[in-house]
């Protein structure tokens, strides 16, 4: 007797659009047979419109709307927690697909409003001064994932009502090390500087990263965003015990890829990010050092005031040692200020954004996965 197999259905998962930058949205609609201006027009609806129901979309043919219906989704993390700080920071909690957490920040100033944007879920470069580092690597952010922050971050920030609570900057600052997850951040960068997404300027588009000095070099080469560098030493020494990845990669290699980075736009210079630790790294002889070691490249300084966080060693320097080190940058010829620390109250600040995962690598796995080529890394096998 033969026995009848029930039909199989094999259902695909629906692609989520939110993540398609202009490339991938081009194919998309090349596929469909579709114009190439429907790649904009849906961009447009998504990012510039906070669109996410496909019916909405009124320019495009209701035939393609009812396709895109059964074989696409516009699908954002769930905002898990939200707080406000007393400075008016906001802090969101997003969850993500896995169960796992990310943060996103808002700080609004006088003239602007920064998003600190992840891009990991924690970090595996370990920095011994870095809440996020403490807490491992789990694992990278998507394209959707990434640009969900912003997402998000507008939607909310317009239902405050207020004119002067919009996104004008974004810092990639967040959660994680951005050259890490290469791939995936280049396309929501272009997104976030899409005339048609969220249309922000090179100069108000930020990246910082810990010194990854091969995948610095790929970044120049086709991105205009600004770069930022988290310095915090003014040599190796100091530097291999703040930032182990100074050992793959060490000063003077650093900041020759520094003097690339920019190409043939001299107007604009690297930001150097240097926490301020004391006793650690903040003596006058510290701050001599690094004027020396920075004598020669086009940059300004940002000094960081440490944010503790609960079973660190160290403690933030004191005002006057910070005025004294700024001092002495500027008696050098350095343009050097000192960052703000907003949104403390709610652990919202540099290097206290935890989210809420559990660490897949060990540590010496995550320092490896460190020194990875950039292919291997890019190609996401981390
Ligand atoms: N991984 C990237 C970007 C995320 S960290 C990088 O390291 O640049 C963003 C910034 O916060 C970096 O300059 C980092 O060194 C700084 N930071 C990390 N922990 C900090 C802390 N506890 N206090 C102050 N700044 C911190
Ligand atoms: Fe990672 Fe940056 Fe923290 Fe270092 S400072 S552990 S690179 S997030």
């Amino acid at each position: 007797m033969q026995i009848q197999q029930p039909s199989m259905q094999v259902k695909t998962a629906p692609t989520n659009l939110l993540g398609h930058d202009r490339q991938a949205m081009a194919a998309l609609f090349a596929a469909l047979g579709e114009k190439p201006y429907r790649a904009t027009q849906v961009i447009q609806w998504i990012h510039q419109y906070g669109v996410t129901d496909f019916a909405q979309m009124t320019n495009l043919s209701k035939a393609l709307r009812q396709q895109l219906q059964t074989t696409c989704e516009i699908r954002l993390p769930e905002i898990a927690y939200a707080q406000q700080s007393r400075d008016g920071t906001r802090k969101w909690l997003l969850r993500l697909d896995c169960g796992n957490c990310v943060e996103t920040v808002f700080i609004p100033e006088a003239n602007r409003g920064t998003l600190c944007v992840s891009s990991q879920v924690g970090c595996g470069l370990n920095c011994s001064f870095c809440s996020t580092g403490k807490q491992g690597f789990n694992r990278d952010l998507n394209v959707a994932e990434i640009i969900a922050q912003v997402w998000l971050a507008v939607r909310e920030l317009s239902q405050d009502g207020r004119h002067d609570h919009s996104v004008s900057n974004v810092v990639m600052m967040g959660m994680g090390e951005p050259l890490l997850n290469f791939d995936n951040v280049i396309k929501a960068l272009d997104l976030m500087l899409d005339d048609f997404a969220y249309g922000l300027s090179k100069r108000r588009v930020t990246l910082s990263t810990s010194g990854l000095v091969p995948q610095m070099d790929a970044l120049s080469a086709i991105s205009d965003v600004s770069l930022a560098v988290s310095l915090h030493a003014p040599n190796d020494e100091l530097r291999n015990e703040l930032v182990p990845i100074n050992k793959k990669y060490p000063l003077k290699e650093l900041l020759a890829a520094c003097k690339r980075f920019y190409r043939d736009d001299r107007r604009r210079v690297t930001t150097f990010e240097y926490v301020m630790l004391k006793g650690v790294n903040d003596s006058d002889e510290h701050a001599r050092q690094l004027a020396t070691l920075l004598k020669n490249v086009p940059g300004k300084i940002n000094l960081i005031p440490f944010n503790p966080f609960p079973g660190t060693q160290y403690e933030r320097s004191s005002n006057t040692r910070i005025a004294r080190f700024t001092d002495i940058l500027m008696a050098a010829g350095l343009v050097t200020i000192t960052r703000k620390t907003r949104g403390d109250d709610i652990d919202a600040a540099c290097g206290q954004l935890v989210g809420n995962f559990s660490d897949k690598t060990s540590r010496r796995q995550r320092f490896i996965g460190a020194q990875l080529p950039l292919e291997t890394v890019a190609a996401g096998e981390l």
